[in-house]
């Protein structure tokens, strides 16, 4: 595949980020998919899901796992919520998740994305340590698939993500990059954390945002691609001074509004492109 092909994230059934066959107008290569309910993840629905996506000429890069009860309401709620860090709910979303890779596995996917929650700034809790051994074990799991594990960026600062990355002890461990999680969340530059994570990013998101006035306690605000405080075109320079060769997948939040959501993304894939060709020439 060239270099940077363009996607969006994308779901087959009830999920986040566009439908399908939105997807295909947009005539976008790649995906994101957010996966799909349980009732779907069958060996069935993947052969339909297939050849769905071979029909549209669309590859899936990355399979996004999300569960049931995860809010992105307000940060608070968030870390009471997303991901495999709270413990009322860690068991039963391993299994989950791990169900997921098998579903990813039948799609021919080899990287697994995920919210893993907030990791605990400080590394002697006991939290910490079972927040590290709950991903060795998803990421021991996911290597017997020959699948890697990509951990969303955001909800914590770039120097903790690495130190924790490098705690783990896992090969098959790395990043999905998304610049304006950073600033929603309050967690730092999103351009200098790219840098700092390079070596680990092996996909990204294509999303923008601005800050709020009190960074980490509410939330900052995402906005259209171009329109925020990530800065597209210093992203793509960064990218491409780090390596990273893979899709630039638009990922537009605001399945409320579906015909905005897509007149968006039609606007950032033409930004991206427009950038590409400055970024390459
Ligand atoms: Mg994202």
């Amino acid at each position: 595949m060239s270099k940077w092909p363009l996607g969006v994230f994308a779901s087959i059934d009830a999920g986040l980020g566009v439908n399908l066959d939105v997807a295909h107008e947009l005539q976008v290569p790649t995906i994101h998919l957010h996966a799909p309910q349980k009732s779907s993840r069958t060996p069935e629905r993947a052969e339909e899901f297939l050849k769905q996506l071979a029909d549209r000429g669309i590859e899936i890069s990355c399979v996004f796992a999300g569960f049931e009860g995860e809010s992105y309401a307000d940060i608070p709620t968030v870390t009471a919520t997303v991901g495999l860090v709270p413990a009322d709910t860690r068991t039963a979303r391993v299994s989950e998740l791990k169900e997921i890779a098998d579903f990813a596995k039948l799609l021919g996917v080899t990287a697994v994305g995920l919210h893993v929650g907030f990791v605990p700034h400080d590394t002697t809790s006991a939290m910490y340590q079972e927040v590290l051994a709950v991903t060795r074990d998803v990421c021991k799991y996911l290597k017997a698939n020959d699948q890697n594990l990509h951990l969303e960026t955001g909800q914590e600062p770039a120097e903790t993500l690495l130190a924790f990355l490098k705690d783990t002890g896992c090969d098959n461990l790395f990043i999905n990059f998304d610049p304006a999680n950073m600033i929603l969340y309050g967690c730092g530059e999103p351009l200098p954390a790219l840098e700092i994570l390079g070596d680990y990013v092996r996909s990204i998101h294509c999303k923008d945002g601005t800050w709020s006035d009190k960074p980490g306690e509410t939330w900052g605000c995402e906005v259209p691609l171009g329109q925020g405080d990530v800065n597209m075109a210093a992203y793509l320079q960064t990218l491409d001074k780090i390596g990273y060769t893979g899709p630039l997948t638009i990922e537009r939040e605001i399945p409320q509004e579906p015909e905005r959501q897509k007149a968006e993304i039609g606007q950032a894939l033409q930004l991206l492109n427009d950038l590409k060709q400055g970024a390459t020439a």
